[in-house]
């Protein structure tokens, strides 16, 4: 499957819920979603179809797209999580979106979006534990710092300053001042959004 080309704001007014691909735009009253409250296109105000078949897809399709990944991404995220025993296939599958570099740096308040951040990562302008990384889904751990290169900084404070005052959740420590961020530990189910039914998303891939 192609990378999406077409306006990010359709992704979210097909689902029907705001994804926050657009950085701080999402934030203000040009958010397309907030205009327009029904699906892009000739028939985006017909009722759509409630099967159970529907359900799973539209959940699976709103996560992947919320993270920005490909099919083929997530679906070896579903692969990962089904092969360990230790945390639920479907937190586990969310653990995997949430510590990936770009979700990190963009939760952890240093770029505005996720798409920024990856494309930020693969120009080189992060470093790990002092280490160059141009991997956006780099599996961030717990003891590993991210700092932004030297001559990066001036980029990534005038980033920051666009979007002052983030939300950063608890499973992040992110120090603004220096630049860095850096995760205390997975995100456990209560520290991610509660309205994400990933269930629906285990049955999806299950049955295939
Ligand atoms: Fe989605 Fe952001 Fe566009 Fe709103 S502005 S529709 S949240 S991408």
């Amino acid at each position: 499957m192609a990378r999406h080309t077409d306006s990010v704001c359709k992704l979210c007014r097909n689902e029907g819920v705001k994804l926050f691909l657009k950085g701080s735009r999402c934030y203000t009253t040009k958010c397309a979603i907030e205009r327009r409250r029904y699906g892009p296109g000739q028939h985006g105000q017909q009722r759509k179809k409630n099967s159970e078949y529907a359900l799973q897809l539209r959940e699976k399709q709103k996560v992947r797209r919320f993270y920005g990944l490909l099919e083929k991404q997530f679906s070896s995220y579903y692969q990962a999580a089904s092969q360990q025993k230790k945390v639920p296939t479907g937190l586990k599958i969310l653990q995997l979106c949430e510590c990936r570099l770009d979700n990190v740096l963009h939760r952890g308040g240093l770029v505005p979006s996720r798409a920024q951040a990856r494309q930020l990562i693969s120009h080189g302008h992060f470093e790990i534990n002092g280490t160059k990384v141009y991997t956006p889904s780099y599996q961030l751990k717990a003891g590993e710092v991210v700092s932004v290169s030297e001559n990066s900084k001036k980029l990534v404070k005038a980033l920051i300053e666009a979007n002052p005052s983030p939300v950063v959740p608890q499973w992040i420590n992110t120090d603004l001042d220096n630049l860095k961020t850096s995760i205390l530990n997975a995100p456990q189910r209560e520290d991610l959004d509660a309205s994400v039914k990933e269930a629906l998303i285990v049955e999806y891939y299950s049955r295939r």
